[in-house]
């Protein structure tokens, strides 16, 4: 059994509220929203931050291309946000690479 959480959302031995997948990425609900849309997309594959998924050109499309497919589900016609955050002083705490896909709000800028 792997000790990464997001490893064991992808083999489903834990069960996420899965809203999209394609056969490289899964797209889940954030179990903490902070927004009204909050998704998370990971590739299937573990790559631990997106530094290191540059090197798998194929699942970093396909993380994006989720994201956006998710985005327009999710009817985020005027705009949304995709965030990786990348280690530890970015707020990274799942080191299994993800992206936040945010939108159904106002998001400023700066963030925090
Ligand atoms: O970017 P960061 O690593 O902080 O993001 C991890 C995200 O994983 C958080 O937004 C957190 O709410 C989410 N999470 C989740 N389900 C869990 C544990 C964490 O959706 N069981």
């Amino acid at each position: 059994m792997s000790d990464c959480l997001f490893c064991r959302f992808v083999a489903r031995e834990i069960e996420p509220a899965v809203v999209a997948e394609t056969d490289l990425s899964l797209a889940f609900k954030d179990i903490n929203p902070q927004a009204p849309t909050h998704v998370l997309v990971v590739p299937k594959r573990h790559v631990p931050n997106a530094g290191a998924l540059a090197a798998y050109p194929e699942e970093l499309a396909d993380v994006i291309d989720l994201a956006r497919t998710v985005a327009e589900q999710e009817g985020l016609d005027s705009g949304y946000r995709l965030v990786f955050n990348t280690g530890a002083d970015a707020g990274q705490t799942v080191f299994h690479v993800h992206c936040h896909l945010l939108g159904g709000r106002q998001l400023s800028w700066p963030p925090g």
